[in-house]
């Protein structure tokens, strides 16, 4: 009897953020399990204040790759989610405790630091398979796997020996590096990235700050016109300690980065509770933004794939970036899997190109424009009776069915590519 070869012995993941990191260890699981090499850029792990907040698909993947129990541990579930005017009236909210579980059988948001998240990923990548980040490796140019009939797909790469560039080969390479994509531009071009980028900028802070003393609940909206902001409690609820909040508020827009990292104080006095000056609180860091609605026509070329923030971009508000990000982890994983055990062929990655653009055309876009045009483009004494959403939510606080509907709403970005094993070219055609 002879044994039938793999369909997939080698993947290069290109950037170890979050996703590509959690992508990596994924494929680690794949048996027979394909060579994994991972590059990144930049000479260690991004530290800046990004990611914070996971949504119910994110869950079920952490869970998938056996890191859920350390995420709990370390981050915290948010029960109360409020909309508040600059004055700090209250508009409405969700309040999680009234529902067993959270309302989502274990899966509920969870707040845990994107930098905690990805020194887990990549401690655990190395401690299951050995399999260490290729720091300093800067992806510049490609030789090949723009073609569908390409055997395989190579890149060359800077390395940080300065010995010039290194050619690295696979069958497939994923670019998972983020929203200024070497990898998207390599496959499309400058005019690589269809959408449009939001004139205000935004810019985010962590910031250890008593706002417990206004009656602040773990999460709140505040709209207002200029002074929009969100403030989210991101350390533990048991540990005083940790009584550090991610501030994120919007900017008028032409200001340069110097400009906005200037007027941080100002904006805190006049928006947060308490004008505190800065004696009242200390930044741990900030940084400026700018944000962005677009997504790539095709998530898959030839034997070169996309992922996450290289694919595809929305503002922050609602934590739809990231989460979206890893639900095209988990795809990719499912559609390498079938591949793997010879259950699909590769028309299953054109499959992933049309269901996760739809998931972005149909729910993370819409959604997360609607989340950041709610605070800021209308006005806060009529918001509630203006806006279906608060409207909702309103009606959630006293409707506990409604509730765990509009929490779980999440679930929709969640698709099972099993259905399409066997079936993939066809599948490809009915899309
Ligand atoms: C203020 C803010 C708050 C946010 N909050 C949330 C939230 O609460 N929830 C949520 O779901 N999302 C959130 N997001 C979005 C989330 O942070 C991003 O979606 C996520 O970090 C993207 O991860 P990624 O792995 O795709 O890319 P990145 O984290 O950007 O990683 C890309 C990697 O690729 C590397 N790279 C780049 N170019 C090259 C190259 N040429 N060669 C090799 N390597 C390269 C980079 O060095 C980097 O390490 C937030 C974003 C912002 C800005």
């Amino acid at each position: 009897m002879t044994s039938r070869q793999p369909t997939i012995s080698s993947v290069i993941i290109v950037g170890a953020g979050p996703s590509g990191l959690l992508l990596a260890l994924l494929l680690a699981e794949l048996s027979p399990r394909p060579e994994i090499t991972i590059l990144d850029a930049a000479p260690t792990l991004n530290e800046a204040p990004r990611a914070t907040h996971y949504g119910s698909p994110a869950i079920q993947l952490f869970r998938k790759a056996g890191i859920l129990a350390e995420i709990r541990r370390d981050g915290y579930m948010p029960e109360k989610i409020c909309w508040r005017k600059l004055d700090g009236e209250r508009i409405c909210g969700y309040d999680r405790s009234l529902l067993h579980d959270g309302g989502l059988d274990g899966d509920g948001l969870t707040v845990y630091w994107v930098g905690r998240l990805c020194a887990l990923l990549e401690r655990e990548l190395k401690s299951r398979t050995g399999v260490g980040v290729k720091w300093g490796h800067k992806v510049t140019s490609l030789k090949s796997g723009l073609h569908r009939n390409d055997k395989s797909a190579t890149i060359e790469v800077e390395t940080p020996d300065g010995n010039g560039v290194t050619s690295y080969t696979a069958d497939y390479i994923v670019g998972c590096d983020g929203g200024n994509s070497t990898m998207r531009r390599l496959m499309f071009g400058q005019r690589n990235f269809p959408g449009f980028s939001w004139d205000v900028p935004i810019v985010a802070t962590n910031t250890v700050i008593d706002l417990d003393r206004f009656g602040w609940e773990d999460t709140q909206f505040v709209i207002d016109r200029e002074h929009w902001f969100m403030a989210a409690r991101i350390g533990a609820h048991e540990d005083p300690k940790q009584n550090i909040w991610r501030i994120s508020y919007g900017e008028k827009a032409g200001l340069s980065n110097e400009e906005l990292m200037e007027r941080q104080e100002m904006k805190f006095e006049q928006m947060l509770p308490g004008h505190p000056k800065p004696d009242k609180y200390e930044v741990l860091n900030k940084s400026p933004y700018r944000v962005h609605q677009r997504c790539v026509e095709k998530m898959r070329v030839g034997r070169l794939l996309l992922a996450a923030d290289a694919a595809h971009l929305c503002n922050p508000f609602g934590g739809l970036g990231l989460t979206g990000g890893i639900v095209d982890v988990g795809a990719l994983m499912q559609c390498f899997e079938g591949m793997q055990k010879g259950v699909a062929d590769d028309h299953i990655l054109d499959v992933y190109c049309k269901v996760q653009r739809k998931m972005w055309h149909d729910i993370i876009n819409p959604v997360s424009t609607a989340n950041i045009k709610r605070l800021y483009m209308q006005d806060p004494e009529t918001a509630l009776a203006d806006d279906e959403m608060l409207q909702l939510i309103k009606k959630a606080e006293t409707d506990l069915e409604l509730s765990r509907e509009l929490q779980s709403a999440g679930n929709m970005l969640v698709y099972d590519y099993t259905q399409h094993y066997k079936r993939s070219s066809e599948a490809v055609a009915k899309l």
